[in-house]
């Protein structure tokens, strides 16, 4: 590796931010203060969602809304078979059971149909997840959701800022989720929320960050009180003060930073146009975030050699992700199989993730091209 290494994905902070934060760590909250409740309002806004729930990871996020909906035992859940792990996890940690859904070959997005396939008596949810940043077939997987009475919930940690027919994400599940790990769009360090349009639902998750707890500790104060009540099992979820004035001052510089990455990949897109490397397809309804920016390799490259080759010139390429069933703790506890998705296992095989992040220029993508492109042709 070298001094310059250009990582697939990586935080922006500047003197605006730890200014934001110095004021918190000066001020009486550092927990359970005045600037979750900005964060969480700033974050409703910006979606157009009514209630917004801050906790301290997206994976949290994700348990908190398993919860809400009263996943439980005997439950199924369905969820993409190309996602980060913790989609399926936060079904697990209510003991119910994750069933993978195959995805769209050329978007690698959950397929609707497979989806439907994959329903049964036991079904009472489904998990989209918004891949690289482009939002699902909200529509249809809406019809198929109502339909067959279950929950839509989407995981949106890749696409904070996302349209889907002019619509935000934020406003096209039952539940939304969101990630502030440093590598998303926005960061507070770890950090996550739910927004939602049902009073009851954030009411519940907001108890569940805070051990099952009717008040917190900040409300408690203010009306004088010592007395609380646990009404139900919870975690302690919460996120700090601190890390959510790092969000809210994140959060001003979103729109440009959107903005900055489509270009990005605008640039890619040209100038991969004429390659054998095959960028992900965008959907002509859909405004793309573009956490990643992921492309499939031909087959008659070797994906390994063109990794080591990157990685060798400083180039942070990764592989966004091997078929979440596949993995050792599914095999074992699903007694999941090769072939379970065939689309999602095909396209792991080939897809590539190259860097995409807000601190990047067109000179950047330019010299990674170059050194995709001498890779795949040794
Ligand atoms: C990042 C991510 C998560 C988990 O978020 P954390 O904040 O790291 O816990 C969940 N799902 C997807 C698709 C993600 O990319």
């Amino acid at each position: 590796m070298t001094s310059s290494f250009i990582p697939y994905g990586r935080q922006l902070v500047d003197e605006d931010d730890i200014a934001a934060v110095i004021d918190v760590l000066r001020s009486d909250w550092l927990t359970t203060g005045p600037c979750v409740a900005q964060f969480e309002e700033a974050i409703a806004a910006f979606t157009g969602a009514p209630f917004a729930v801050a906790v301290s990871s997206g994976t949290a996020a994700l348990h908190a809304a398993m919860h809400a909906i009263g996943i439980g035992p005997g439950d199924e859940v369905i969820v993409p078979a190309i996602t980060f792990a913790a989609t399926a996890n936060a079904v697990m940690f209510q003991g119910a059971t994750p069933v993978f859904a195959d995805i769209e070959e050329d978007t690698l997005l959950v397929d609707p149909t497979d989806v439907e396939r994959r329903i049964t008596p036991r079904t009472r949810a489904v998990i989209a997840v918004d891949y690289a940043g482009q939002p699902c077939n909200y529509d249809v997987l809406r019809q198929l959701t109502e339909y067959n009475n279950l929950t839509l919930v989407a995981d949106s940690c890749h696409s904070l800022g996302a349209e889907y027919k002019g619509r935000k994400v934020g406003t096209l599940a039952d539940l939304t989720v969101f990630s502030f790990h440093p590598v998303k769009h926005i960061t507070t360090g770890e950090g996550g929320m739910i927004v939602v349009d049902d009073a009851g639902l954030a009411e519940k998750m907001r108890s569940f960050r805070n051990h099952g707890i009717s008040t917190d500790h900040r409300q408690r104060e203010l009306r004088g009180t010592w007395y609380y009540e646990m009404q139900q099992l919870g975690y302690n979820y919460r996120i700090t003060d601190i890390q959510c004035a790092l969000g809210l001052s994140q959060l001003n510089k979103l729109p440009a930073w959107l903005c900055k990455r489509k270009e990005l990949a605008a640039t890619y897109d040209e100038y991969l146009r004429d390659s054998s490397f095959t960028p992900l397809a965008t959907r002509p309804y859909v405004q793309n975030a573009y956490h990643l920016y992921v492309g499939r390799l031909p087959l008659a490259v070797d994906r390994n050699l063109v990794f080591q080759s990157m990685r060798h010139h400083g180039i942070g390429v990764n592989v966004h992700y091997l078929p979440v069933y596949l993995h050792p703790y599914y095999r074992q506890k699903l007694g999941a199989k090769d072939g379970l998705c065939p689309q999602a296992e095909k396209a792991y095989e080939r897809i590539l993730s190259l860097p995409l992040n807000q601190t990047m220029d067109e000179t950047a993508v330019e010299r990674i091209v170059r050194l995709l492109i001498g890779a795949m042709e040794q």
